[in-house]
């Protein structure tokens, strides 16, 4: 074992001073030998005892420095490898801390970055951690949680439920829980026990946000009911229209014709809307992605309007292009433009009375261009207009549904329009008229 400078010293006290103490006690007479043998001996035990006092002082201001946490102090060399041991324990423990700081550094790393709220509390219910996630969706402050039973810090009735049910019951549980501020939020709840040497010693509760989840069912089973509705009005007249030319009619030479066109008029209406329904799936899933290609808007502007004018003509209605000359030319896909235009033309058309106007109106903007199909017509109301573009929904059902709509047209644009990039808007009044606007990138 390597000897400290102190314990060094004493012993070279001792080592050197037993010959002189020899040669001093040869000089003396007899009797003092033993009285200075004594004295020499008591001189180097305190020298001794000085220095182990010095190390064991040591020691001791360096176990006090681990115990503070500073795992870089090492204890001096002690007689019987004390010292050695304790340095190897301050190196174990300094191992443990770092791994135990390392794990608990990734662990916050996870929590802050996970989307789903968390919130782990102990056994009597005092909040040991929130995530950033649960702070902000409850409006909680993490640090004045932590500690705070989870009823008061977290005020929230359907969270404190499943939170005490797992306490209470002490097994895994889920839950739907629903926040209402700003909007409401829709979370699936997952609780359970947490163990430690096989005893609960309280509980985690994930929130993972489903809202968007049953929004998307909502419309799924919105749009399969009108999907339903749609098909079940042109099928009844259909199926009552045949049964009446089988039940007779078929021989009533003067209506017989008319039933034909009512029933041929019904399948017309199925074939668009399901022809509108097949445009919009595959719009929607990708399938019907627009070819883009540099296209003179005026020139296509011109080719709808021409389309379109016997039915203006037959609605007594004024249809007229104006295209400012400076028109870059736009990144499109003609056919699905085409259409963009024929679904805004035909509601126009369609709800604008004789001596109206129709208007489609082309200009630059911000670096593309913007078209505006616009009428004095019917106008649509203020709390009608946010809706318009939704799929099936219509301002006036009758009207609409009487006029050969599917409700689906301006859906279609929209996903069109969105499709090139474009951004659609729609302005009105009622009455007085509307103006629907979409923007094209230059090409
Ligand atoms: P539809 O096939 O019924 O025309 P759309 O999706 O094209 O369906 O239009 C949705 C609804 O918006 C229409 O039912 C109609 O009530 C209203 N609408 C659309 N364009 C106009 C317009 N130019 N003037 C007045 N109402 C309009």
């Amino acid at each position: 074992m390597p000897l400290g400078p102190g314990l060094r010293a004493a012993l070279g006290l001792v080592v050197v001073g037993a010959p002189v103490v020899w040669a001093v006690v040869g000089l003396l007479p007899p009797r003092w030998t033993s009285a200075a043998l004594l004295a020499a001996l008591a001189v180097a035990a305190w020298a001794f005892g000085r220095c182990v006092d010095a190390r064991i002082a040591e020691l001791h201001g360096v176990l006090r420095r681990l115990a503070d946490g500073d795992f870089t102090a090492r204890a001096p060399s002690i007689g019987g490898g004390l010292g050695r041991e304790v340095n190897r324990l301050a190196a174990r423990a300094a191992t443990a801390v770092e791994g135990l700081s390392r794990d608990k550094a990734q662990l916050s790393a996870v929590l802050d970055q996970m989307t789903e709220a968390v919130v782990a509390v102990d056994a009597e219910g005092r909040v040991l951690l929130v995530n950033p996630a649960l702070s902000r969706l409850l409006a909680v402050d993490e640090a004045q949680a932590r500690g705070r039973r989870y009823v008061e810090s977290l005020r929230h009735n359907g969270i404190a439920e499943l939170l005490g049910s797992v306490l209470r019951e002490r097994r895994e549980m889920a839950h739907e829980v629903r926040l209402f501020s700003p909007d409401e939020r829709i979370f699936e709840g997952h609780a359970a026990p947490l163990i430690q040497d096989g005893r609960p010693c309280g509980a985690l509760l994930v929130l993972h946000d489903i809202t968007r989840q049953r929004r998307l069912e909502q419309v799924r089973r919105d749009f399969v009911a009108n999907v339903g509705h749609e098909l079940r009005t042109p099928l009844a007249s259909i199926r009552g229209f045949a049964e009446t030319l089988r039940e007779g009619a078929v021989d009533d030479k003067e209506n017989r014709i008319e039933f034909l066109r009512t029933i041929e008029e019904h399948a017309d209406r199925l074939t668009k809307l399901v022809d509108d329904l097949l445009d919009l799936s595959a719009i929607e899933s990708g399938h019907r992605a627009p070819r883009l290609e540099p296209t003179d808007l005026a020139a296509l502007l011109a080719g709808s309007s021409r389309s379109f004018a016997p039915m203006a003509v037959a609605r007594g209605v004024t249809l007229k292009v104006v295209a400012a000359p400076d028109l870059p030319k736009v990144s499109a896909d003609g056919d699905q433009l085409r259409q963009v235009l024929a679904n805004l033309l035909d509601n126009a058309i369609k709800h604008t009375d004789s001596q109206g106007h129709v208007d489609i109106c082309a200009e630059p903007w911000h670096g593309g261009v913007r078209v505006t199909v616009s009428d004095t017509g019917s106008g649509i109301p203020a709390d009608d207009l946010p809706r318009v573009f939704e799929r099936f929904y219509r301002v006036d059902k009758a009207r609409s549904r009487e006029a050969g709509g599917t409700g689906l047209g301006l859906s279609i644009v929209k996903h069109l329009v969105e499709a090139h990039g474009g951004e659609v808007s729609v302005e009105s009044r009622r009455p007085g008229g509307s103006a629907f606007r979409f923007t094209l990138r230059a090409a």
